[in-house]
């Protein structure tokens, strides 16, 4: 694959088959002008060919242009779990089963892993990446990458036992901010989920929490027993002060005062009517990654009730714990294929345009001037079609490949 990094005396006038800018139609036989790190101009080629002065053409013939993907939740400290973990159809035997084969992994294996997740990332056309790590060994890696994205220092502590210091690095790392997350309501206790929002609020960072994903959280929250408290009692990590809020994980978080737009949940499978009016109406982000919800067997988000609500969603793979390939376009089919009277269109625009802006690039996810060119070129192995609806369903499920990414 080949690629331009943008520079400032740059000048190119791209020109593709089709052009998806997310945000309006997709434009047949479509031109984008860069110019000075950014997108000037927009359209057809026959209208740009004429107003464009001066750039060089870089004309892609049978392909597609659209904005580069966000995969908006992952864990890349994970991926050499691969392969290790089997699909479950119980949340606590999948979760006994990680911290089993974590245990196991030394630091050099995790990272050299993660290195080869990262590079697969780049290759299926991903720009922005929202990475959850415990010991951030692949901190460096990002900061070193042409990714945007940010890097959630995961706290997990059930007994509320936390200190947290204000988070640096030594070296530069302008494209991917750093910042504190909660791992999620039944493992870390109530003050410290409080405090890691408190945090993130004085810093203007995007609190990140997973919630509701499975029917064990749920049960631990409205009774303090299960599943879930005999794990937590066995591995010494039991917090007695700790009494079971009796509400759903939704509500319980909304109790604790943490729920507002700078707020993303991950997840968010067991949500009932009344959780889906509170999120919408604290203007809460959810981020669902349904083919990890399918390995674990905890069912499948209500994407069409999130969209119905005119909630915000954007999609992420989760790790290798709980994915035998971190792919968005996988996910973006595996949608596709549940929930058949969504459009292609809204899942692209949710793996673009909305996990870059919920992960606050608000000026990419999209083709529109003034816009960062992070741009990836997709080659169908298929002819490709002059019908609309045809190359959306070609670009989800036929042979691709990206064959040219431009990024800034
Ligand atoms: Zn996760």
């Amino acid at each position: 694959m080949e690629n331009i990094q943008a520079q400032s005396y740059h000048h190119y006038l791209l020109r593709a088959k089709w052009v998806l800018p997310i945000l309006s139609s997709p434009i047949f036989d479509g031109a984008i002008e860069i110019k000075d790190k950014k997108i000037t101009k927009i359209g057809t080629y026959k209208e740009l060919s004429k107003e464009v002065i001066d750039a060089k053409l870089i004309d892609f013939e049978d392909a597609v242009i659209m904005p580069a993907l966000t995969n908006a939740h992952t864990h890349l400290e994970l991926s050499a779990l691969k392969y290790r973990i089997p699909p479950s159809g119980s949340f606590i035997l999948w979760v006994r089963n990680v911290i089993k084969m974590r245990e196991q992994l030394t630091p050099i294996e995790m990272k050299e892993a993660a290195k080869l997740t990262i590079e697969g990332f780049w290759k299926e056309g991903i720009g922005i990446i929202g990475d959850v790590g415990n010991i951030a060994i692949t901190l460096d890696l990002l900061c070193q990458s042409p990714f945007y994205g940010y890097f959630f220092q995961e706290v997990l502590n059930f007994q509320g036992v936390y200190n947290l210091k204000e988070l640096y690095i030594k070296y530069p790392c302008s494209n991917f901010k750093i910042t504190y997350s909660a791992h999620a309501p039944h493992t870390v206790a109530p003050l410290l989920i409080q405090a890691i929002k408190s945090y993130n609020k004085k810093r203007k960072r995007l609190f990140c929490i997973h919630c509701a994903e499975s029917s064990e959280e749920v049960e631990f929250l409205q009774t303090g027993k299960g599943q879930w408290s005999k794990l937590l009692k066995e591995r010494g990590i039991w917090n007695d002060s700790f009494i079971p809020p009796k509400v759903s994980p939704v509500k319980y978080l909304n109790s604790l005062g943490v729920l507002d737009e700078n707020t993303l949940l991950i997840h968010a499978v067991y949500v009932d009517e009344e959780d889906i009016k509170i999120l919408k109406e604290k203007n809460v982000k959810i981020c669902i990654c349904p083919k990890s919800n399918i390995f674990i067997g905890v069912g499948i988000p209500k994407l069409k009730k999130f969209l119905n609500a005119g909630i915000e969603v954007c999609i992420g793979t989760d790790s290798f714990a709980s994915n035998d390939h971190l792919s968005i376009w996988d996910e973006i089919k595996v949608l596709h294929s549940f929930f058949t009277d969504i459009s292609i269109e809204e899942l692209l625009k949710m793996a673009t345009y909305n996990g870059a802006h919920i992960l606050g690039f608000s000026n990419m996810g999209a083709i529109m001037p003034d816009y960062k060119p992070n741009l990836i070129i997709i080659e169908i192995k298929d002819k490709l079609s002059e019908n609309l609806k045809k190359i959306l369903e070609d670009l989800v499920y036929s042979e691709k490949e990206v064959i040219f990414r431009v990024y800034v």
